[in-house]
Order: C-alpha cells, then sequence, then structure tokens
C-alpha cells in the first residue's frame, strides 16, 4: 500500500486543507503516515504571505529535495501558486505542482499510483492534537488590503455551506474534540452570499451542538465587529471570551494607505464596547510595521495606542514588500534596519504587558484543555490561549489524565508568555 505524508507550513487555514487532502486521498485507497521515513509521496503545503513564510516553505522543499530518494515530492498551497515556474526551474527534484484548492487535480494525479489491491486502513491521523480543530467557514478574501497577495492567491471570498460546517462541527464534537476553531480570512464576512445566514446565525447553530466543547473565534475584521457578533459572544458560553481582531495599524493616513477602514476612535470604541459588553475578554489583535512612508511620529502613536488599550495577545509583522500588490510600488519603502527597531520596540513593550497581566491570573482557578501529555508533563491552555500564538499552561504531575480531557486549575506562576498551574478539584 503506497504510504503518504503531509509537511503543513503556515496558518491555520493551511492545516485545515491538509487534513482535507488526507482524507480524500486515505479514501482513495493511500495510507497517511507520520514519518517522513516510511513515506512513498511527500507533500508539503506552503505558505508565502510575507517573506519569512517564503523562506521557511524554499527551505523545507529544499531539506526535503536533498533526502527524497525515491520518494515523490509534491508542493501544494499558496507558494507553490504564486511561483508554479519558478519553483519548477529552480528545483528539479519537485515531482509535481499543485496551488491552493487543487484537491481533485491531486487525487486525478495520485490514481496513477494506486495498487490495484489497495484497501482502506484506518488513517492515524496526528496532525492536530485531540483536543481541538480547525473549521475553516470560507476561502479567500474580496478585501483589498494593499500589502496582502492572499486575495490574488486565493481567490474572492466564498462562504462554506453551513450545513458542510455544522455536519462537520458535529462529527468533530461527536469524537471527543473539545474546542472548534473558527476560521477564515475574515470571519465577519461569512455569509454574504447566503441571503440572511452570517456568522451569527452559524454560531448559534454550532452552540446548539450537544456536547462539552467551546468554540474560538479567530480573525474578525474590526470594523464589522458589530453589536450582534459582541452580544452572541457575550450570551453563548460555549464560545470563549476571546476575539482575534487583526488591526494592523492606528494611524488614519497609513489606514487609508493600506486600503483598510477604520479610525483608531473607532478602534477605541470598539475595544471599549467588546470589554464593557464581555467581561474579562482576551482580546489579540496584529500589526504591521514599517509599512511604506510610516513616519517615526507615526510609528510612536502606535506603539501609545498599544500601550493605552493593552492588548492581551499581540502579533507584529515587519511589512514585507510582496510582488503584485498595491503596496509594492508605493514610494517611501522603509529600511529593513529601521522595521527591525520597530518590531523590537513593541515587542519589548508587549512583553512587559503580557507579564503583567500573567501575573494577574496567579492563585485564580480557571477550566483548562489539555493540549499534550509527556511522561507526567502536560501542555494546557484557558480561554485565553489559542493553540500555536499564544502562551499555554504547564501542569506537573498528570499521568492520570489524557489530552483532551478538561480539568480544573489553579495559577501558580506566570512567566512572559506561559503560566504555570496545578490541578484542583
Ligand atoms: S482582510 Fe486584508 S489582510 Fe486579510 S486576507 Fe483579506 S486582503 Fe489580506
Amino acid at each position: 500500500m503506497k504510504k503518504f505524508t503531509v509537511i503543513t507550513l503556515g496558518c491555520p487555514k493551511n492545516t485545515v486543507d491538509s487534513r482535507h487532502l488526507i482524507e480524500e486521498l486515505t479514501a482513495e485507497g493511500f495510507l497517511y503516515v507520520e514519518e517522513f521515513k516510511k513515506a512513498d509521496f511527500v507533500f508539503i503545503n506552503t505558505c508565502c504571505f510575507i517573506n519569512d513564510a517564503k523562506e521557511e516553505s524554499i527551505d523545507e522543499i529544499l531539506t526535503v529535495a536533498k533526502c527524497k530518494e525515491h520518494r515523490k515530492l509534491i508542493v501544494i498551497g499558496c507558494l507553490s501558486k504564486r511561483y508554479k515556474n519558478e519553483l519548477k526551474k529552480e528545483i528539479p527534484e519537485i515531482d509535481a505542482l499543485f496551488g491552493v484548492n487543487e484537491t481533485a487535480s491531486i487525487i486525478s494525479f495520485m490514481r496513477q499510483f494506486k495498487n490495484s489491491d489497495s484497501y482502506s486502513l484506518i488513517c492515524a491521523y496526528t496532525m492536530e492534537p485531540p483536543s481541538y480543530r480547525y473549521i475553516k467557514i470560507a476561502d479567500g478574501c474580496s478585501r483589498r488590503c494593499s500589502f496582502c497577495v492572499i486575495p490574488s492567491i486565493r481567490g474572492p471570498f466564498k462562504s462554506r455551506e453551513p450545513e458542510k460546517i455544522l455536519k462537520e462541527a458535529e462529527g468533530f464534537v461527536s469524537s471527543g474534540i473539545k474546542e472548534l476553531i473558527i476560521v477564515a480570512q475574515d470571519i465577519t464576512q461569512y455569509g454574504k452570499e447566503l441571503k440572511g445566514y452570517n456568522l451569527v446565525s452559524l454560531l448559534k447553530d454550532l452552540c446548539s451542538i450537544n456536547g462539552d466543547f467551546w468554540i474560538r473565534l479567530l480573525y474578525l475584521y474590526p470594523t464589522d465587529v458589530d453589536e450582534a457578533i459582541i452580544q452572541t459572544v457575550a450570551e453563548n458560553d460555549k464560545i470563549v471570551n476571546y476575539l482575534d481582531i487583526p488591526m494592523q495599524h492606528s494611524e488614519e493616513r497609513i489606514l487609508r494607505l493600506m486600503g483598510r477602514r477604520g479610525t483608531k476612535k473607532e478602534y477605541f470604541k470598539k475595544i471599549r464596547q467588546i470589554r464593557e459588553a464581555i467581561p474579562g475578554v482576551t482580546l489579540r489583535s496584529t500589526f504591521i510595521v514599517g509599512f511604506p512612508t510610516e513616519t517615526e511620529d507615526e510609528f510612536q502613536r502606535l506603539v501609545d495606542f498599544i500601550e493605552e488599550v493593552q492588548f492581551d495577545r499581540l502579533g507584529v509583522f515587519k511589512y514585507s514588500r510582496e510582488e503584485g500588490t498595491v503596496a509594492y510600488n508605493l514610494k517611501g519603502q522603509i529600511p529593513e534596519s529601521v522595521k527591525n527597531r520597530r518590531f523590537d520596540e513593541i515587542m519589548t513593550r508587549q512583553a512587559l504587558i503580557s507579564l503583567e497581566k500573567n501575573r494577574a491570573l496567579v492563585g485564580k482557578k480557571y477550566d483548562a484543555l489539555i493540549d499534550y501529555i509527556d511522561a507526567d508533563l502536560a501542555l494546557a491552555r484557558l480561554y485565553c490561549h489559542a493553540p500555536e500564538i499564544d502562551g499555554v499552561v504547564i501542569l506537573e504531575n498528570v499521568s492520570e489524565l489524557k489530552a483532551a480531557d478538561k480539568v480544573k486549575v489553579l495559577i501558580t506562576e506566570a512567566y512572559e508568555y506561559d503560566l504555570k498551574g496545578v490541578i484542583v478539584k
């Protein structure tokens, strides 16, 4: 039986695409294996959102190419969609290239290698822990942020059918998954082509699924987080009090150049509204430093904004000049050394904010979801931690427990990003 493995880079949306590919190939009679050594086919699901992501994807392809031996190397995803010809030319070890949403072509490519006697085995799927699953509710993006290549790679925004999403969610919950993480490029756009069915409708339907699970919302466009969404999060216990709202900048001139909506005043108002309606809410945002023409004053005002809001979680990106975007042609590109300094300044300040916020949790009790267990050490998360991007709670002496268990923990120590805790009754 032919075996394949998938290496996934980039964001949670790629994780979902890889999972779907694994399901489809398994249904075709191929066996998913975790170990590269055992595989006949190695898929690399790539990312090219910014320069660092591109480099990581290329490094991974080159590493696999060097030791591929008899294996077939198949590159898929964003980088492969954007640079198909270049990759084919520069890395001849690649056996096939596919872009995004090309599962049907991948399957027909793979069929030529299928054994006639192949039979279906239970797929040992271990790419994500047994505690959570990302659910992609839409593909693509129809916004036109001037720095972003996503719309040209993934196409316009397209909502998935609610029935499919709900069926997938029910399947996860009944198999013991305890956290459903709702993702799309911008989930506030969900349902815009579905005639009256929107994100709030979907969330209500998801909350009505029976079972012990949490729902987490990632990536909401700031100006479109409306009263109805805020109330839905506030009123439903199944939705954790956590919102990831990428703002990218605070200054109006830069926001307009970025092709984004809203003003600093509106952002302040929205944040106040959210914090009043959802006490204890964890707010995450991302910002870009070094966008073309960003002055020192504008950067300092961004720092002041971040200081004043005191986001619970913060991601910072150095502006990456991407071919094919509007911002690529802007005059006033900022030198890398300046971007690095601005990046370091925000990260240093945020580390202090984060430490202070974590210290405030010491002595308090929370429900925690265990993602991983190794010997008698567990890594768990609270409602305020999204997997992969936020910190974790480290628990010791947990020999009786397993991944996907929910426990009550008392927080005993705080670090910049992680926490330590003990299990309590
Ligand atoms: S909202 Fe803007 S930054 Fe986000 S994917 Fe769409 S175009 Fe890109």
